[in-house]
């Protein structure tokens, strides 16, 4: 046995060092499968001082360390090359909730906690911890810091960024930087969590954070609304700011396309309203007040909407059960796109108000060049951020439709260019789009991320081969 492999089992102990192909398998390829890696030695420390001596003996032995959280990331940044040069490091074990301070409105959890876990600690102290997305059952707080993570509820609490109150890091010399005071006022300097949200595991690791709670909401109005044409969205999401104030929560995108597949697959789904238009809206808002009838303030909303035309139908939940059933045909467009086969996937945004005109030059674009093309584009219209995508056509194979890749993303990355917005809204760059990033952050900006990267990973052994 290599040394570092003795090194490493002295550290955690033997039973969590693997370092068979099997008991490695589920760690080495993405959740799509689209990558496939090998591993040294994948290890499950217990403590943080385990990271930071598991950090320091690799830097030792010259072996690149791969951070791995829930292993949900679309992007490929969890799965090590094929070299099988490197250490895959999971925080799996790191699993404690530290402290709830429900006057502070915080809490300090490990980077190994689920994030539905923390949702429901959250709760249990009569709190709400609002991030959510669909993979809240297996990502954990510190893969969606990594990759500061967006979900459903960004419009009313932000996203992951946002959530965070400070940091407890690994860098790449095994130093631990802790800032978990949970403080709301703090001016001493370069606010320096910012540089490692969003830094997918190349600037070091992150074992714990102190995160932001809120009141636990009351109430929730749930509606889907048919739209006259895309055109008004920005218009309708004005309005229902304005009507709901800063209580609205999600303004989802639901194109026709996307629920007929969600329908083919997840037969139960029932449209709520008399006909399937071309595009419609998930709107979702919440109170913690008792005082405030946010389900009155929905309906006046929309009936204004319906008034100005910006609407042609809508239906408002009744129930907490209605609400779900609507979700439902929100998950059901993800379910769908995933049992249709391939996907050629791109996870942009532009401004708000440019949606309509982007994603309606998106469709002409594409299928000018591909007049057979399957598009779906849905999602988190009111924070710009739109999942463009293309599923794989009936009678063609999978091989021949990927082969389209490379193709299609120039044609939609170079819209996204034209409207000034960004080419990876939520799932981050990992080794997916890294290549692509090249050719689209400014470059002042990418040799200042280098330069930061040199700084803290001389050696390049903290996530080597993603993102920078
Ligand atoms: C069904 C489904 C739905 C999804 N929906 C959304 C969505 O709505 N919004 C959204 O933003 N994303 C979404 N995602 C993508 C994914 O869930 C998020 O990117 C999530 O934040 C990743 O968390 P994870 O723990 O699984 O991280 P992983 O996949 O394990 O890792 C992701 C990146 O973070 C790094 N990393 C992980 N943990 C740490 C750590 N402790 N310290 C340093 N680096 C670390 C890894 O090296 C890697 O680069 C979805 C994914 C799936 C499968």
């Amino acid at each position: 046995m290599d040394s570092l492999i003795a090194g490493l089992q002295a550290i955690v102990g033997a039973r969590h060092c693997l370092i068979e192909p099997d008991t490695q398998a589920p760690f080495v390829a993405d959740w799509r499968g689209i990558y496939h890696g090998r591993a040294r030695a994948v290890v499950l420390p217990g403590t943080v001082a385990e990271v930071q001596a598991i950090v320091r003996l690799a830097r030792q032995h010259h072996a690149p360390i791969v951070p791995q959280g829930g292993n949900t990331g679309l992007s490929g940044g969890a799965t090590p090359d094929d070299s099988g040069r490197a250490i895959l490091l999971s925080l799996k074990r790191l699993t404690k909730v530290r402290t709830i301070d429900p006057l502070n409105n915080s809490m300090i959890a490990e980077a190994g906690c689920i994030l539905a876990n923390l949702q429901q600690a959250a709760n249990e102290a009569d709190r709400l911890f609002p991030l959510s997305l669909s993979a809240e059952g297996t990502c954990q707080i510190g893969g969606n810091l990594a990759t500061n993570a967006g979900g459903i509820n960004v419009l009313r609490y932000g996203n992951a960024r946002d959530l965070c109150l400070g940091l407890e890091i690994v860098l790449p010399d095994g130093t631990l930087l802790s800032n978990l005071h949970g403080l709301r006022k703090d001016n001493t300097g370069y606010d320096l969590k910012q540089i490692f949200i969003g830094s997918e595991g190349t600037l070091g690791i992150i074992t714990a954070a102190a995160l932001k709670l809120f009141p636990k909401p009351v109430a929730r109005a749930t509606s889907v609304v048919a739209l006259s044409d895309l055109d008004v969205a920005p218009a309708l999401l004005a309005r229902c700011r304005a009507g709901l104030a800063d209580q609205l929560v999600s303004f989802e995108l639901l194109p026709r396309f996307g629920i007929e597949l969600g329908q083919r697959f997840m037969p139960g789904l029932a449209w709520p309203l008399e006909r399937l238009a071309d595009w419609s809206i998930l709107i979702e808002a919440n109170t913690s007040s008792a005082a405030f009838d946010i389900r009155a303030a929905m309906e006046q909303c929309l009936a204004d909407a319906l008034d100005a035309g910006e609407i042609i139908d809508a239906a408002v939940a009744s129930s907490e059960a209605q609400s779900l059933v609507l979700w439902q045909l929100r998950e059901g467009i993800v379910e769908g796109q995933n049992r249709t086969g391939a996907s050629i996937k791109h996870d942009v945004s532009v401004p708000v108000a440019q949606v309509p005109a982007f994603v309606k030059a998106g469709f002409e674009a594409v299928l000018a060049a591909w007049p057979e093309a399957r598009l779906l584009a849905f999602g988190h219209l009111g924070d710009g951020n739109i999942h463009f995508n293309l599923t794989q056509p009936e009678g063609e194979s999978k091989a021949q439709f990927l082969a389209r890749t490379e193709g299609m993303n120039r044609i939609v990355h170079d819209l996204v260019a034209r409207f000034a917005g960004s080419i990876s809204a939520e799932h981050g760059i990992g080794q997916l789009r890294r290549a692509e990033l090249q050719h689209r952050k400014p470059a002042a900006e990418l040799d200042l991320m280098r330069r930061i990267k040199r700084m803290l990973d001389p050696d390049d052994l903290m996530n080597p081969g993603k993102l920078v």
